[in-house]
Parts: structure tokens; C-alpha cells; sequence
């Protein structure tokens, strides 16, 4: 049979480089031919070959009620009656950002915009705008889009300024960007000690979805909050990935159960707020959020933002997994495909470890759970590479590179997380 993905794939690669128009769509970690999808439903994918796949991508985290709810696409088709698009102010943006502050108490106001990439670029701005500083801190490992200063490797030494981790990013442009260990409550010390006073914003994904499934330490993400009070720096939670997904207050309510009176200085949305549209946005306390324009000097626009059919998306949502029990549901759903995943590679004798909080998971081909970018970079490649491909030939769906986390979506059943593991003890007995 001919392999229509293959065909596809090379069709696209004679026009759009590497035949995607997001990286790690192309396989290139894993080798291989990417799927190109036809359709979804529920929890599955079929590719232009027509097979079915049990999806763990979730569209890299938007699908949390499953492809194609009813309700949310009633919401959409409803939408895109009334209108694609206006320009001009609209009542659900209104609605969709009140309901973002009822269920996120950090926030008193929030823009919206069309990627996580423009929602933390924004932040940055707003935060170096509103405290009049310069200097950002990030971690190694985390991923905040691709802006230009966000787009920066660990330089070598303690608290050294960063090297552009791509071409186009002259050495200038992220001469403000600290970039630290994550985890290493030393290392940021070290970093307020000497630039305290110029730092306007510390970035953090509070639990690293883009080196699969990292989380900060309390104590770390406490000294986090106290040095940024302490110095006068924004803590900005990047919460694109972990925002109603690893709970209904985001990873910002677990820590402000753990730590008294915790809470982030400003938040960054994605993914799911858009429910698979794009859509995303950025919010914090009023006085910071009234620098921004037309209120304030800190500039920034967008003449799709708020898109009427977006926020319909984004809305309905954002209601549906406010339904009593959702995410202990999803939750409890997640926990069993990790924990069936660990039984297997136990009994397999595969070094392996796994992690989950609500609806998003991760696991490593290491015996213990990495707290670091180093660490997580010490994972087995070939084994990932051999498991992501065996698990892909029986139908499921994983992320095609082992720094990327996977999602649980409220349509996954019982018998799929069954015929998941099914399939990993298949896979797993073949790599030892
Ligand atoms: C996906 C992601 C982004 C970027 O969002 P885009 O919509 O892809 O631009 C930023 N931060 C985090 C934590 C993300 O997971």
C-alpha cells in the first residue's frame, strides 16, 4: 500500500521548510514520516492513511475535553455566523476574561492575544515597561515562544548572561536575559545578589512542560517569590502549558496551597483558554496591567486579539471543565496511564520514571525524576526514539521528542488508557 503520509510529507517539503510549520511537528528527533492528520474525534487521530491513533498530543495541550465536544463546536458554528472577525470591542471578550479572573484570583486584568509566543513577549515588554529595569531571569529547559530575548541557552558559569539559542538573534538582543538552573535555589541568589536591582521580571514555567514534566520545588519556587518581593522583580508564571490543565487554577493554586499567601505577579495563558483556537493572553494586578496602551506607555496590539470566534472557543471551554469533578476525573485518569506505564517498564526491567498532575504527564528513561535540564537531557534518546515509534505503529499517539510532556484529554476512556498499555508492555519488552 501506498504510504500517503510519506507523499504528503514530501509534497509539503518542496514548499514549506521541513514540510511543517512548527518544528517538532517534522519528526526530526525521532526520524521517521510525520502523520498528516485528516480528522479527530474524541480521543483519536487518523492519518492521510486512515489509521487511528489514541492521541496523548492534544494538539500540544488545547484539547482537554477531547476532539470535536459538541458544545464547544456549537459555540464555534454559532460564532462564525455572527462573524469571523470585527476589530471593534465584542461582549464575549468581556465574558471570556471575566471568567479567566473568577477561576485565577492572581489576576485582576487581562489582555488577550493570539499565541503563547506574543502573550509572553508582551509580558516581558510590560514588566520591563512598568518597573523601568532591564534584565529578565529565565531557566534552562523552560520555553516561553520565540521571541527574540526568550530565546537564549545557559552562557557557561554561575549567573553568566545567555547565548541566542538561534541564528537571527544578535548577541544584543539577549544581553538582558539571565538564564539559571532551574531548581538551583543557589544560583538565583547569586543572580539578585549581583543584578537585584535591574531585574525587572522572573519567567518561570512552574512545572516545565517543555522539558517534558519538571516541577519547582517548593522551596525553590518559594525563594523564587521572596527574591522577586524582596527585589522589586515581577514573578511572571508562565502558565501557557500547565493554565486549567494541571488544575482548575492552574500549577499557581498548588503552589499557593503549599506556600501561604503565594501567588505569581503576573500570569501567562495558552492552549487551553483558546480550546484549539489560537488564543492566548497575559494579566497581573490592575496597576501593572494599566501601563499597557491606550492606558499607559508600554505599547502592544493585535488586529486579530479577542477574535469573536476564538473567544467562543476559548469560552466554552473554559465552562465546560468547570463541571463538578472534571479534573479529579481527568486527573485520576492521567495517574493511571503513568502509574500502568511504570508497572510495565518495572516489570520489563526498563529504567524509567514518570510524573502527572492533572491532565498533563511525563516520563524518562531514567531511574529517577530529573529536577534539571542537564538531567533530562541524560535520558536514554535511542530508547525514547524505539519506544515513540513502537507505541506510534500500535496507534497511540506520543510526542515525537522526550523533552515534550503529554496531555490526558476528558474523552480518553478507561479502555484506551487499557489498550495504551497494552501496547507499551508490547513495546517495552523489545527494548531491554
Ligand atoms: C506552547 C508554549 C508557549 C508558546 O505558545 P505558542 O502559542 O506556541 O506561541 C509558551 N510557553 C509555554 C510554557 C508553552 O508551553
Amino acid at each position: 500500500m501506498s504510504d500517503r503520509n510519506l507523499t504528503l510529507f514530501d509534497r509539503a517539503k518542496a514548499v514549506i521548510p521541513g514540510g511543517v510549520n512548527s518544528p517538532v511537528r517534522a519528526f526530526k528527533a525521532v526520524g521517521g514520516t510525520p502523520r498528516f492528520i485528516t480528522r479527530a474525534q474524541g480521543a483519536y487521530l487518523w492519518d492521510a492513511n486512515g489509521q487511528r491513533y489514541i492521541d496523548y498530543i492534544g494538539s500540544w495541550g488545547p484539547m482537554i475535553l477531547g476532539h470535536g465536544h459538541p458544545e464547544v463546536l456549537r459555540a464555534v458554528q454559532a460564532a462564525v455566523q455572527e462573524g469571523l472577525s470585527f476589530g471593534a470591542p465584542t461582549e464575549r471578550e468581556i465574558e471570556l476574561v471575566e471568567e479567566i479572573l473568577r477561576l485565577v484570583p492572581s489576576l485582576e486584568m487581562v489582555r488577550l492575544v493570539n499565541s503563547g509566543t506574543e502573550a509572553g513577549m508582551s509580558a516581558i515588554r510590560l514588566a520591563r515597561g512598568a518597573t523601568g529595569r532591564p534584565k529578565i531571569i529565565k531557566f534552562e529547559g523552560c520555553y516561553h515562544g520565540h521571541a527574540d530575548a526568550l530565546l537564549v541557552k545557559a552562557g557557561s558559569g554561575l549567573a553568566t548572561f545567555g547565548h541566542p539559542t538561534s541564528a537571527g538573534v544578535p548577541p544584543e538582543v539577549v544581553q538582558h536575559t539571565l538564564v539559571l538552573e532551574y531548581n538551583n535555589v543557589e544560583q538565583l541568589e547569586a543572580a539578585f545578589a549581583e543584578h537585584g536591582a535591574q531585574i525587572a521580571a522572573l519567567m518561570i514555567e512552574p512545572i516545565a512542560g517543555n522539558m517534558n514534566f519538571v516541577r519547582a520545588s517548593v522551596p525553590f519556587m518559594r525563594r523564587c517569590r521572596e527574591l522577586c518581593s524582596q527585589h522589586g522583580a515581577l514573578l511572571v508564571f508562565d502558565e501557557v502549558m500547565t493554565g486549567f490543565r494541571v488544575a482548575l487554577g492552574g500549577a499557581q493554586s498548588l503552589y499557593a496551597q503549599a506556600i501561604p499567601g503565594f501567588a505569581p505577579d503576573m500570569t501567562v495563558l495558552g492552549k487551553v483558554i483558546g480550546g484549539g483556537m489560537p488564543l492566548a493572553a497575559f494579566g497581573g494586578k490592575r496597576a501593572v496591567m494599566e501601563q499597557l496602551a491606550p492606558l499607559g506607555p508600554v505599547y502592544q496590539a493585535g488586529t486579530l486579539s479577542g477574535n469573536p470566534v476564538a473567544t467562543a472557543c476559548g469560552l466554552a471551554t473554559l465552562r465546560l471543565i468547570q463541571q463538578p469533578g472534571f479534573f479529579d476525573a481527568l486527573a485520576a485518569r492521567t495517574r493511571a496511564l503513568v502509574q500502568g506505564l511504570q508497572a510495565e517498564a518495572n516489570r520489563a526491567g526498563v529504567p524509567f520514571s514518570a510524573d502527572c498532575e492533572g491532565g498533563m504527564f511525563g516520563f524518562f528513561f531514567l531511574s529517577e525524576l530529573p529536577r534539571n535540564y542537564v538531567q533530562v537531557m541524560a535520558s536514554d534518546a535511542a530508547r525514547f526514539n524505539r519506544f515513540f515509534h513502537g507505541m506510534l505503529q500500535r496507534g497511540v499517539y506520543l510526542a515525537p521528542a522526550l523533552y515534550e510532556a503529554g496531555f490526558v484529554s476528558a474523552a480518553h476512556t478507561d479502555a484506551d488508557i487499557e489498550a495504551t498499555l497494552t501496547a507499551a508492555r508490547a513495546v517495552l519488552a523489545e527494548l531491554t
